[in-house]
């Protein structure tokens, strides 16, 4: 494949709509999971495939464009939207996150108190939004040459720990899919102020 010209910014939208908590959840820590996503997403962004010339994260909100992600961060899967609004089951069904091609755009979400206890809990947290990312991207997307992550290793996988690595398989393919159209489910952005501290 020969080297895509690179231009723009691939903007990552992170929505908080959990509660903060002493131990695990609040500003800090969500800046800490921003870390670790850029450092990730940076890794994609570089690569020959990505179309993209930049990556920006940002826990505001703001118009999302069509080759943008939007991740729901929830406090569980009791509050998930796409069981709650969509009554739907999610691409990958699991307690630590879920991803679903909803009438009103594709939806991920993180649930995080599936993760409390962890010992590296935000490094956790962003390596599930990261693999939520992918479903976004990748298989759960119409039109998508991939049925199934899971197949694949590092954070396709479909169990994954603070300690699984992104592997060249998992940016390559990322960046070849960083560029399509996905449109995002984006009204529940606008519910994040509700637990803002
Ligand atoms: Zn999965």
């Amino acid at each position: 494949m020969a080297d895509v010209k690179k231009s723009g910014v691939f903007t990552l939208w992170l929505v908080n709509l959990a509660p903060g908590n002493e131990f695990y959840w609040g500003e800090g820590t969500m800046w800490s999971v921003g870390n670790h996503l850029r450092d990730m997403f940076q890794k994609v962004v570089s690569h020959k495939s990505s179309p993209f010339e930049r990556f920006h994260y940002t826990w505001e909100r703001g118009v999302v464009q069509q080759t943008d992600v939007v991740v729901y961060f929830l406090a569980s899967q009791a509050d998930s939207i796409i069981k709650e609004k969509y009554k739907a089951v999610p691409k990958h069904n699991s307690g630590s996150g879920g991803t679903f091609p909803s009438a009103g755009g594709m939806l991920s979400e993180v649930y995080l108190r599936a993760m409390e206890g962890d010992f590296a809990y935000s490094r956790l947290v962003a390596k599930l939004a990261f693999h939520e990312c992918m479903h976004n991207k990748i298989d759960a997307a119409a039109g998508s040459t991939t049925a199934d992550i899971h197949t694949g290793d590092g954070l396709a996988a479909a169990t994954i720990s603070n300690g699984t690595d992104l592997t060249d398989a998992n940016i390559s393919l990322m960046a070849a899919n960083l560029g399509r159209n996905v449109i995002q489910h984006t009204e529940t952005m606008s519910a994040q102020t509700k637990y803002f501290f």
